[in-house]
């Protein structure tokens, strides 16, 4: 399926990344892009934003309705994050199976090795973000970064290309 990211190549496939608030806090970046660079991955986008509620609201605009949503977005908000975006095959699914369960607590019994078991306190504060689907990681990539097609985006692109 070969839509506006066809141009990075083909049989590659791009999702986002972020590390949250507590990610960026709690010095786990380095320790996350080391397992990013040992698995294949090019970051190929990167930058530091901070996100505002409204931002926040947008990005997770699919929970709006649950009742955790309120938590979420004061969590997304706290301070800056690192979003990235990552491109290798089957990078979506790579990534989610990197990054492990919602729940940190939960991770570190059934996921010992995944980056949420390393740096996720509970199931609201887990440290980092994956696309769940290829579809998802077009509206995510484009909300943070400029594409080839335009649309809609967020964020701050001034620091594009960090
Ligand atoms: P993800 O795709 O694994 O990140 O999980 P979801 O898309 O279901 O939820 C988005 C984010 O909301 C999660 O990464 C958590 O930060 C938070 N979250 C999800 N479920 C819960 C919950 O039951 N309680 C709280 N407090 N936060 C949650
Ligand atoms: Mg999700």
């Amino acid at each position: 399926d070969c839509r506006s990211f066809c141009v990075w190549g083909i049989g590659r496939e791009a999702t986002l990344a972020i590390i949250k608030p507590d990610g960026l806090l709690g010095n786990y970046t380095e320790t996350i892009k080391a397992t990013i660079a040992h698995s294949g991955f090019k970051i190929s986008r990167e930058k530091v934003v901070q996100l505002d509620e409204e931002g926040a609201a947008n990005f997770y605009a699919e929970h709006s309705t649950k009742k955790f949503f309120h938590g979420l977005i004061k969590y997304m908000t706290s301070g800056p994050v690192l979003v990235m975006v990552l491109e290798k095959e089957n990078a979506v699914s790579n990534w989610r199976s990197l990054i492990g369960p919602t729940d940190g607590r939960k991770a570190k019994i059934t996921h010992p090795d995944s980056i949420r078991a390393i740096c996720g306190a509970d199931v609201e504060k887990n440290c980092v973000h994956g696309s769940d689907s290829p579809q998802s990681a077009e509206r995510e990539i484009s909300f943070f970064f400029d594409t080839p097609s335009g649309s809609q985006r967020g964020g701050d692109d001034e620091h594009d290309e960090l």
